[in-house]
């Protein structure tokens, strides 16, 4: 016999279900469904999917360590003598000898007085701005800011006020017109990584220091990349000691996974106790802390420097075989190269033909960007060789022509 409970849950699951299918319609309607695609290799710059062999251009696997060897050695070591999993939250009894050791490395590889490590990128930001901003503050934020920023400000409660792009002069206004007595907060990715620009970091830091706000830089995609010993957009723009809290990946350069953030010492202490993605979650595991330590000695010994010296090559190389070719490349000044392409579903359709090409370059629609703006975000890897850039150029120049994205 059916119970009352039963039949009530069905009927809600019917109301519910519907809706959803009727909203999952809506998103294929308007090009805007996304399904996963298995990929059946290791992360190399040449991927399997579906039994075929794709060179791969939007990973963000930029220097090729996510499969390094002295990487995977260091986290089969790490398994042998620490086993898989830390078992609980670091407070509780999950704090481990290579988090601490990975922390004292990252904060002088950053050249701060501490860091602390963070379960993603994602909970590293709504972890970090909601503990040191709340009701009565005000984040700035850039408005091609990564959407954990925005979902961390919006949870912190502060009032968020997002500036036009890079618009320095905008910011500084309205800076003035919101100057009041709580904390403020202003955040910028240090790369944009839907764009592949640098923050003006330099002329950030001096609205800061006028306006007496923190500065907080996520460099996701600049960690490992940008500056002479890769110690990302602040060593590039010249201001790593003016830089409050340094916010980085190990998920995507450094092969690993997991985040961080680096400042003074009393700001992680009161992060380690006021943080709630911290608190409240089961501690990173030990291997991918030993990964992620291996990819720093890596980036800051001379193969690092190699590496970084073949992605900025391969990035020109890769830039200028497409501008010629007619493409809008927006403001790309790293190894992050979208091709502005416009509405979804010319978007999408332009990474399935390259797909039978033999290239996989994914097409970004709505929400990760504004309304059409879709793009082919295509990202260099070190790891590709001049012949792989220059086959990808010509077939991406091949497709945009037969969509009419260029002439
Ligand atoms: N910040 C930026 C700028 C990012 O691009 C990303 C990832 N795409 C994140 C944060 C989130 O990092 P994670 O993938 O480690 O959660």
């Amino acid at each position: 016999m059916i119970g009352i409970d039963s039949v009530v849950k069905t009927r809600w699951e019917c109301v519910v279900l519907d809706e959803i299918r009727k909203e999952l319609a809506a998103l294929k309607e308007q090009g805007l469904y996304r399904s996963l695609r298995l990929v059946e290799s290791e992360q190399g710059s040449r991927i399997s999917i579906a039994g075929q062999e794709l060179l791969l251009l939007c990973s963000n696997n930029y220097l090729g360590l996510a499969n390094h060897p002295m990487l995977k050695e260091a986290a089969c070591r790490a398994i042998e003598r620490y086993g898989v999993g830390s078992g609980a939250a670091r407070l509780v009894s999950g704090n481990m000898e290579l988090h601490e050791a990975l922390e004292r490395r990252i904060a002088r590889f950053k050249g701060t007085e501490a860091a602390l490590l963070f379960n993603s990128g994602y909970s590293a930001n709504t972890g970090i701005i909601p503990a040191l901003v709340g009701r009565g503050d005000i984040v700035f934020s850039d408005r091609l800011n990564h959407a954990s920023i925005v979902d961390g400000a919006l949870l912190s409660r502060a009032k968020l006020v997002r500036y036009p792009h890079n618009d320095i002069g905008a910011l500084r206004k309205l800076m003035m017109a919101h100057n009041s007595a709580g904390r403020k907060l202003l955040v910028t990715d240090g790369v944009f990584s839907m764009d592949g620009d640098i923050a003006y970091l330099q002329q950030l830091v001096a609205i800061k220091k006028e306006f007496g706000a923190m500065l907080m830089v996520d460099d996701a995609h600049g960690t490992g990349v940008l500056g002479k010993h890769g110690r990302g957009s602040a060593e590039f723009c010249g201001v790593s000691q003016d830089v409050d809290l340094h916010m980085g990946t190990l998920g995507k350069a450094l092969g690993s996974f997991g985040a961080y953030v680096a400042g003074k010492s009393e700001l992680i202490e009161y992060l380690v106790n006021t943080s709630r993605s911290f608190i409240f979650s089961t501690a990173l595991p030990p291997a991918v802390c030993a990964a992620a330590l291996a990819a720093i000695d890596l980036v800051d010994s001379d193969e690092g420097t190699v590496l970084r010296e073949q992605l900025r090559r391969n990035t020109s190389l890769f830039r200028e075989q497409l501008s010629t070719a007619g493409f809008d490349l927006s403001g790309s000044a790293t190894q992050i190269v979208p091709i502005m392409v416009g509405e979804a579903p010319l978007a999408m359709e332009f990474t399935r033909m390259l797909l039978d090409e033999g290239y996989f370059v994914q097409g970004i629609r709505p929400p990760t960007v504004p309304a059409g703006t879709c793009r082919l975000r295509c990202t260099v890897m070190a790891t590709h060789t001049e012949d792989d850039l220059a086959g990808a150029a010509a077939a991406i120049t091949r497709v945009g022509r037969k969509l009419g994205v260029v002439q």
